[in-house]
């Protein structure tokens, strides 16, 4: 891997803790390529000391950094933002060789992730209090936004730059101090930004990374640790009720984007082949690994045959390979457990009366390679209807009509993304207000941008990422009453 960067010091396996990179008092956990299966480096392994020394290190820190004023640290975020622009390739390769995703689309992750960076830099110039007329004829009311503290995030390997950066950007720009503990997949593409950190000026301490191969033991140490005033988790519900419960102890603020059940609904009405279009990145973005990722694809009667054939043919033409291989547009799942993910769902919707019209098996290739699939005849009795997949199945549900379609989409614990097309504009409103979602994205597949607020309602999540709503999540408000 580190012959294949034009800047070979970007691939570094220590933690970085106060500005210092340091070994893991536990060893190395080794990170593999999910496209090879080979081992490709040795990360630091940290313990939960170490962790703790790291939460010390930033609470230090973040006393000077938040003396500096809006604009000094949007000044070294612009020029970390730019950093990872002007390193796009590298970083690119280094995510696309962990993860597994294509080169292009690790490339495109690095420009996203960045962008929040850059946004966020821009918004610390922007934390806006607010002067109340007061209550009685002595008195002044001003509201404050303050940085919260020390906040610390726990993130997932299928972004693993963007995730980071979606909540180091707000939290450093609010004046906050962060501790991140990446997925233990996906190290390498967390601590390359630390070294951008670092050359960008960012102060020791105010970010720090804490690669560890036991997940529950730092996120027990983010909940224990009174420093820790906030808590920022991306991944699945499950994991985030144990956080909720863990953080209970602390009450401490928790932003939790957790697992999405995405419905994609194709209206009689709708343009086909932007809904096919729309469909094959919303469901096949990075192999169907993503919380925004259509999971159940529900396409009205009248144009439920044409719909699937057209899918078919799309799908048809995807390329499955090495992301690291030209014009390969879809990697390999991440491991075997998700591999097993998408077989039982497959076996679910065949057991009982579904079709498969293309794919439908591991692929080829062999590892975690497994053949864009699309179904038939799925109906909301069967597992999908009710479980994330995140791979690259495509179940298609037929509907009649829109209150019965809604109904369907509704009927999740989640409320992550969902999507639908159509034209006719008074079903456009009535379609987007009924849907129980944080997200609706109407004749488009892609929603995810940093000047949008991202979050879930239901069991999806709290708070959210992105827009300058963002920034609230790491703000507390207070309110000063002055006599005078
Ligand atoms: P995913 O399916 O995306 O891996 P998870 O919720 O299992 O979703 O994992 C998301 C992140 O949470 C990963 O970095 C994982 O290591 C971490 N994690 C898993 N279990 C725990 C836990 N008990 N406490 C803290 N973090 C955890």
């Amino acid at each position: 891997l580190k012959s294949m960067l034009k800047d070979p010091s970007l691939l570094v396996t220590q933690a970085y803790i106060n500005g210092q990179w340091v070994d893991g008092a536990k060893g190395t956990f080794a990170v593999s390529n999910p496209a090879r299966g080979d081992v490709i480096a040795e990360v630091a392994d940290l313990s939960r000391a170490q962790v703790a020394q790291a939460i010390a290190a930033a609470e230090a820190a973040q006393k000077d950094w938040v003396r500096l004023t809006g604009k000094e640290r949007a000044v070294i975020l612009r020029r970390w933002f730019e950093l990872m622009i002007e390193n796009a390739d590298d970083l690119g390769k280094i995510l696309s060789a962990e993860q597994g995703k294509p080169l292009a689309e690790a490339v495109g992750e690095i420009g996203y992730g960045a962008s929040f960076i850059e946004f966020f830099g821009e918004e610390a110039k922007r934390i806006y209090g607010e002067t109340i007329p007061g209550h009685q004829r002595d008195k002044r009311i001003m509201v404050l936004k303050q940085p919260i503290g020390v906040a610390a995030s726990i993130t997932p390997w299928n972004f693993p730059n963007a995730m980071i950066t979606r909540k180091a950007g707000p939290a450093l720009a609010a004046g906050c101090a962060f501790v991140a503990r990446p997925a233990s997949e996906t190290p390498l593409s967390a601590l390359v930004l630390g070294v951008l950190a670092e050359r960008a000026g960012l102060p020791a301490g105010v970010l720090n990374i804490v690669p560890s191969s036991s997940a529950s033991e730092i996120g027990k140490e983010f909940c224990e640790n009174p420093v820790v005033r906030k808590l920022t988790f991306t991944g699945s519900t499950e994991v985030g009720r144990i956080l909720l419960r863990q953080s209970a102890e602390q009450v401490m603020k928790c932003s939790m984007e957790l697992g999405g059940n995405a419905p994609f609904i194709v209206f009689d009405d709708a343009d086909l082949d932007a809904a096919v279009e729309g469909a094959m990145l919303c469901k096949f973005r990075n192999n169907g690994q993503t919380c925004v990722c259509a999971n159940r694809i529900y396409v009205q009667a009248g144009v439920y045959d044409a719909f699937a054939a057209k899918l078919k043919v799309a799908v048809e033409k995807l390329n499955v390979g090495d992301g690291l291989t030209e014009g390969v547009t879809t990697g390999p799942l991440i491991s075997a457990e998700a591999v097993a993910k998408v077989e039982e769902h497959l076996q679910d919707v065949t057991a009982h009366g579904g079709q498969v019209l293309t794919g439908g098996k591991r692929h080829a290739l062999g590892g975690t390679f497994y053949e864009p699939t699309v179904v038939t005849g799925v109906t909301q009795d069967m597992k999908v209807a009710q479980e994330e997949t995140f791979g690259p199945l495509a179940p298609l549900f037929k509907f009649e009509d829109e209150d019965q379609v809604i109904a369907m989409a509704n009927d999740t614990i989640f409320g992550l993304a969902s999507y639908f097309y159509a034209k006719d504009l008074s079903r456009v409103y009535k379609v987007a207000e009924a849907l129980e979602y944080g997200i609706v994205g109407v004749n488009t597949g892609i929603i995810s941008t940093e000047v949008g607020p991202f979050g879930g309602v239901k069991q999806s999540g709290l708070g959210r990422e992105g827009s300058h709503h963002g920034i609230e999540d790491y703000l507390e408000m207070k309110y000063i009453c002055l006599s005078v």
